[in-house]
């Protein structure tokens, strides 16, 4: 059996019987895999573990696995941790938005499809969620998640009329549409909801923003007030145009009381 070796991040995770899990596994030359670690949990009488005892949400090492693309379910054979993203523990928002940030990789791309610079973008930007710089570099992310997969939302134009958005008026965002909406049209829009225009041009700003490694310089500083409501249009927008629910979008959007409290236990005990 053909092995291959590759860089990977944890996107998901099924704990399977007692001593094995079943992991989607964002590879960065082999795209999206899933992959069974058979023995993950098992010990040895040394106390040593294969894989080190499991692996974690957004845990990030060198994976060896079978590289038959044919087959539904690939096997892991080697794990070596790379980084663990202890930072993300300090702060719900932070793991939070990391977990999210995986959620929608594995809703967005297809497996078997490589997508390095997005393998890259995500390791650099999963550290920078435990800084004050949270919520912009999340929120530039997830743009260009969505654009590379194919799925950045029309903000400059109106996605019924092709109209401009206007300066001073209202500006209306439809998720099923996938864009914005003029006030001409909005009347015939049944799921437009309003948007404050200047999170319609703070977007269009950073999609425009000059580039270094392929990762956006000089984002602004935001804070959850702004990027929450954008984050709810995109999260939205992805659900209606993939037909599926996104699970942590909700978990996001909450506020910071209610996020604690209803924090989901499956995804806090891997933490
Ligand atoms: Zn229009």
């Amino acid at each position: 059996m053909a092995l291959a070796s590759d860089q990977c991040i944890c996107l998901r995770k099924v704990e399977y019987s007692e001593t094995s899990q079943i992991l989607t596994l964002f590879a960065r030359q082999h795209g999206m895999l899933r992959a069974i670690a058979k023995g993950a949990h098992r010990r040895t009488k040394a106390g040593a573990s294969k894989f080190d005892g499991g692996i974690d949400l957004l845990d990030s090492g060198q994976a060896v696995f079978t590289a038959d693309t044919s087959r539904d379910l690939a096997t892991l054979t080697e794990w070596k941790l790379q980084d663990g993203h202890l930072e993300l523990r300090r702060d719900l928002r932070g793991l939070y938005l990391g977990q999210y940030a995986g959620e929608l990789v594995s809703m967005l791309i297809e497996e078997h499809d490589p997508h390095p610079d997005l393998f890259d973008r995500l390791e650099h930007t999963l550290p920078e969620l435990s800084t004050p710089r949270v919520e912009e570099t999340f929120l530039a992310y997830e743009l260009d998640l969505l654009r590379e997969a194919g799925y950045l939302p029309e903000w400059s134009a109106c996605v019924s009329c092709g109209g401009a958005i206007g300066e001073r008026e209202a500006v209306y965002f439809s998720p099923a549409r996938g864009g914005a909406i003029c006030r001409n049209c909005e009347g015939v829009i049944h799921d437009r909801i309003e948007i404050d225009l200047r999170l319609l041009r703070l977007v269009q700003g950073i999609l425009r923003l000059p580039r270094t490694d392929g990762a956006p310089q000089r984002l602004p500083r935001l804070t959850r007030h702004q990027t929450n409501p954008i984050n709810r249009l995109l999260a939205e927008h992805v659900e209606h145009t993939l037909g599926r629910r996104l699970r942590m979008a909700w978990y996001i959007l909450a506020d910071r009381a209610s996020a604690g409290s209803a924090a989901n236990p499956a995804y806090a005990r891997s933490f």
